[in-house]
């Protein structure tokens, strides 16, 4: 998919804040990337490897130091109109976008975009209505709620529908269940399918749960020290436990049960991305032979 049609192109993408000044930090060196369309990517990494960085490149709300970015053939360094247009491409939910909430309505602030792109009143409240349906939230009971009143999931959700109300072809989500609880990311992470599968969208989803980065995504991109350590389809990665944890990532919860029932000695594959999937495989394992190690084991 990715070879074929590809949506986000970084060549040598090299990012340096503060050039030539004392507090200098070289935030992305060299990175090769390619997003292909309708391609579900998790961009991982320790704390302070790059991931913000990169992904602020995909919107040209960074420029880079060296290298190019690519959006839709389009070079993202120009301020042209052409520019202008393939940025609107890329939504951008950022790290705590409820933060960005200021109107007094739900209403009026996932209508905030679509407005000022300069649509009419009446495709705008279709616009508002739609986006908040995608993130499940009645747009006749939360429409004219203020945004403060809500819980911090509904927020974080009334947040994302004013991006959605831009109608991206590239969802890009910046930590968007963090500080969550397991409930409100749950309800996040399963609408993210649902966009992609209703709407084709593109979604790049910067994680530092490798079990949300494993139940959604097909391919996997580790930064490491801003540089790309590993890009590779979501099951491949996550078999490189040794190397994921060399970086100090976590593998999913999944992964590690059965990496430490292989370890006790029961023979297990251990690629399986979910909970059902892992329980079909340890039944599989102990019908075809593990009643020995069942036994001895138990
Ligand atoms: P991540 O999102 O993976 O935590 P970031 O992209 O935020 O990583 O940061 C990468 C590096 O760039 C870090 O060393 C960080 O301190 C530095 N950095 C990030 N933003 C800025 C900034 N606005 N000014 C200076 N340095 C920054
Ligand atoms: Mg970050």
């Amino acid at each position: 998919m990715s070879a074929t049609d590809p949506v986000v192109v970084c060549q040598g993408l090299t990012h340096v804040y503060l050039r030539g000044t004392p507090f200098e930090a070289v935030a992305l060196r060299g990175v090769d990337l390619v997003v292909g369309r309708g391609e579900c990517v998790g961009v991982a990494g320790p704390t302070g490897s790059g991931k913000s960085t990169l992904v602020q490149h995909f919107n040209g709300l960074l420029r880079p130091t060296e290298g190019s970015v690519w959006v839709d053939g389009v070079r993202m360094d120009g301020r042209g109109e052409t520019v202008r247009e393939i940025r609107r491409r890329v939504g951008m939910v950022f790290q705590y976008p409820e933060h960005q909430l200021f109107e007094e309505t739900v209403f009026e602030d996932v209508a905030f975009g679509p407005r000022n792109l300069g649509l009419d009143p009446e495709e705008v409240g279709e616009r508002v209505r739609e986006s908040l349906r995608w993130v499940g939230l009645d747009p006749d009971r939360f429409g004219p709620r203020s945004p403060f009143s809500l819980s911090g999931g509904e927020m974080r959700r009334v947040a994302i529908a004013g991006v959605l109300a831009m109608r991206p072809r590239v969802l890009v989500l910046d930590e968007p269940t963090a500080g969550l609880d397991p409930r409100g990311r749950q309800e996040i992470l399963e609408h993210v399918r649902e966009w992609r599968r209703q709407q084709g969208l593109t979604v790049v989803l910067v994680s530092h749960s490798m079990d949300d980065v494993a139940r959604l995504c097909d391919r996997v991109v580790v930064l490491h020290r801003g540089q790309v350590f590993l890009d590779a389809p979501t099951r491949e990665a996550f078999a490189q436990a040794d190397r994921l944890r060399s970086v100090g990532l976590d593998v999913p919860r999944v992964t590690d049960v059965l990496l430490r029932l292989r370890a006790g000695g029961l023979p297990v594959r251990t690629d399986c991305l979910t909970v059902e999937e892992a329980c079909e495989e340890i039944v599989r394992a102990l019908r075809a032979g593990g009643s020995a190690w069942s036994s001895s084991e138990a």
